[in-house]
């Protein structure tokens, strides 16, 4: 017998299948989905890989197998998934592969698991590519160097002692690595660990209003029948999405069946698994990238052996090893983390789609803004919609203002804050009530805009906005390659106070200090938010020490629920409107959706300021009233239109060349 072995191997030119021969003594051992050692070119040790075929016959093979692992380590229908994605995102099956395994598992060292999860964590100091870079341009030299850095790219925060035995280094090799900056040892941290000192209040189902109800029957016949479906839940934020989540588990588990759960990595609170939590039990396996791999490693046997029931997790959590998959639910599903920006760049929408076909069972897409795309399927009759138009406590939307900047320009205010919203923050404080300020932060200063009109530099051929390249001193389209002269006066309205935008989230925090010296500030940012203070424990002291105002980026928006915050500022919407990116305008709905979403969730009534030097845009317009269907119908036009997706598929080609060396 040969066998069809993929070597565990990231380089490209090794993604290929092997043929080996099998050895009469061990064919037994061999099937599909085994880890297997085998000889490979003139290396001496042998390498790892997976049994992805058998036959009978094989006009290549002519080495054997050195050795068959006991244990199952993927089953058929993955290796089937990983060959898919390899072809379907351009990567290495053995990459894909690797995401279905237990975490941990990729490594050499696989006897020697750790099980005391005690004492000092590890993380890298710097970027993975950074640290890649350093490798490959020789800077790093020692192997056990190498090792520990790699694994770390791979498994970023980790007990030391687990990495110590996993990457088979002793504690000295750790502290070199600190000395150099390129790791970091924090001692004791405090892990989100769901069920430790937990005392958890059970909660009955509640009776489902009538739009419920009719989402709830139509998807619940397809469970109880085994059939694949695709649907979407519309409904606001508030309308009681999650409750019909739970309701649909309960019929999945009641049918002896298992569910995954996934949510954007950033709305991954106990808040959210407290809810699962109270409803369940002690049935539930969490996976996201902050536990250390040990702690995801014991999640994962959970799962294996059927410990857990409901999976709930962050994109990756789509390949868990669930047996019998009765429902998989993707909440946000507009959120872009569930396309991954790393090799494999798999979207775990679609992988969710096809696992769901091949176990038979209904998928559910919920989200108050869906993606444009989701919405488009819906309207073409390919998933079913259901919509929920209200909330389902007695909270209502707030009220939404806008404020022109340009007019607060033309009075001569150039401060961050409007006259109007620092106004409306000291009739909060007199209620004492707390406020959001909310920058968005992507995109600033590589877009050129102008003060008195709010003219943006476009490529006409693209409808991007163009972007800002100091060191050339010129604008290009991201997408055309058009590029221009950077302008210094408005083509629109002939102003001189056209320029780059730069604005950041501590500028604002000394304006707002300046304004209101006596209030109490917190800033949440890539700069405040590091590995040890993490985003959850500033947004617990800001809602437990009732902090006056928050400052923040895109990481406040999700998933929070501040029942004290009655005021939201948007300090410009439009920065998001001009990333270089088709969906940019899409982005920027959501995002200032979401965002009002904050204000107000209980019985006090919420306010939100959006400023804009846009007021007219139809992203902005349409936001005020949380108005999705003109929204979609202004935005699906224009996609048509321009012949964007929905209507084509995009394809990013990028060219990279090794460093040019002059000798
Ligand atoms: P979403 O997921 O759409 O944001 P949730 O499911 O979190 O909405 O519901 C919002 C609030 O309304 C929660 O506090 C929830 O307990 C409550 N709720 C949901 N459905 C009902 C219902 N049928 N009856 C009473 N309260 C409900
Ligand atoms: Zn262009
Ligand atoms: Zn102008």
């Amino acid at each position: 017998m040969f066998a069809e072995v993929i070597l565990n191997n990231n380089a490209k030119a090794l993604n290929k299948i092997f043929d080996y021969i099998v050895p009469d003594e061990q064919i037994e051992k061999a099937h599909i989905g085994a880890r297997v050692f085998v000889p490979f070119g003139r290396s001496k040790t042998l390498e790892d890989g997976f049994i992805i075929g058998l036959k009978e016959t094989s006009e290549f093979a002519n080495k054997e197998i050195g050795k068959i692992l006991d244990e199952d380590y993927i089953n058929e229908k993955n290796i089937k998934l990983a060959k898919l994605m390899s072809r379907k995102y351009f990567c290495n099956i053995s990459e894909c592969i690797k995401l279905m395994l237990a975490p941990g598992t990729g490594s050499k060292e696989l006897n020697n698991r750790v099980t005391d999860k005690t004492g000092n964590f590890v993380y890298l100091a710097r970027d993975n590519e950074e640290i890649q870079d350093l490798i490959e341009e020789g800077k790093i030299k020692t192997d056990k160097h190498i090792r520990v850095l790699k694994f770390l790219m791979e498994n970023d925060g980790i007990y030391a002692v687990e990495l110590e035995a996993l990457a088979d280094v002793s504690h000295s090799v750790l502290k070199t690595l600190e000395k150099n900056g390129y790791i970091e040892i924090i001692p004791n941290v405090i892990r989100r660990n769901p069920f430790i000192n937990k005392d958890i209040k059970r909660d009955e189902p509640k009776k489902l209003n009538d739009e419920q109800q009719i989402c709830f029957d139509g998807i619940v016949k397809d469970i109880d029948e085994n059939k694949f479906s695709c649907n979407l839940i519309y409904g606001v934020t508030g309308s009681g999405k999650t409750e019909i989540y739970l309701r649909l588990i309960d019929r999945v588990l009641e049918r002896r069946k298992n569910a995954i759960v996934l949510v954007p990595e950033i709305s991954l609170t106990p808040q959210m698994v407290d809810r699962f939590l109270a409803r369940f039990g002690e049935c539930i396996a969490v996976l996201h990238s902050k536990l250390s791999v040990g702690e995801r490693y014991d999640e994962w046997q959970k799962i294996l052996e059927g410990k857990a029931k409901i999976v709930i997790g962050a994109r990756s959590a789509i390949f868990a090893p669930v047996k019998d998959l009765g429902i998989i639910i993707i909440d946000e599903e507009h959120d872009m983390s569930y396309k991954s920006d790393m090799t494999p760049r798999y979207n775990a929408k679609d992988l969710a789609k096809y696992i769901a076909k091949e176990n038979n069972c209904p998928l559910v897409l919920g989200s108050a803004t869906p993606d444009i795309v989701t919405f488009y399927n819906s309207e073409m009759g390919q998933i079913n919609r259901y919509t929920l138009r209200n909330r389902a406590n007695e909270s209502t939307l707030p009220e939404v203002k806008l404020v022109d900047l340009r007019q607060e320009l033309a009075r001569g205010n150039r401060n961050m804050l409007s006259e109007e919203l620092k106004l409306e923050m000291e009739e909060n404080f007199k209620n004492k009530k707390q406020t959001i300020l909310f920058l968005n932060r992507r995109g600033f200063s590589t877009f050129v805009m102008c003060r008195d009109c709010g003219y943006t530099a476009k490529c006409s051929r693209c409808n991007i906005s163009l972007t800002y390249h100091k060191f050339e001193n010129k604008l290009r389209c991201h997408y055309c390659g058009y590029e221009m002269p950077f302008i210094k006066t408005c083509p629109s309205c002939a102003s001189n106070k056209i320029k780059y935008f730069g604005a950041g989230t501590q500028k604002l925090e000394d304006e707002v200090k300046l304004l209101f010296p006596d209030k109490s500030v917190i800033r949440m940012d890539i700069d405040t938010v590091t590995k040890k203070n993490s985003h959850e424990e500033i947004l617990n002291k800001f809602k437990n020490e009732n902090i006056d105002i928050l400052i923040g980026t895109q990481m406040v928006v999700k998933g929070h629920h501040f029942p004290n915050v009655t005021l939201v500022g948007v300090i410009v919407a439009d920065s998001s409107l001009n990333i270089d990116d088709y969906r940019a305008v899409e982005r920027t709905f959501q995002t200032l959706v979401q965002v009002s979403g904050r204000a107000g969730r209980e019985k006090d009534k919420g306010r939100v300021l959006i400023q804009t030097y846009n007021p007219d845009n139809y992203a902005i317009e349409f936001s005020k009233n949380q108005d999705y269907d003109l929204f979609y119908n202004a935005e699906i036009d224009l996609r048509k239109m321009l012949k964007y997706p929905p209507f084509c598929d995009i394809i990013l080609i990028r060219f990279v060349r090794k460093r040019y060396k002059w000798n």
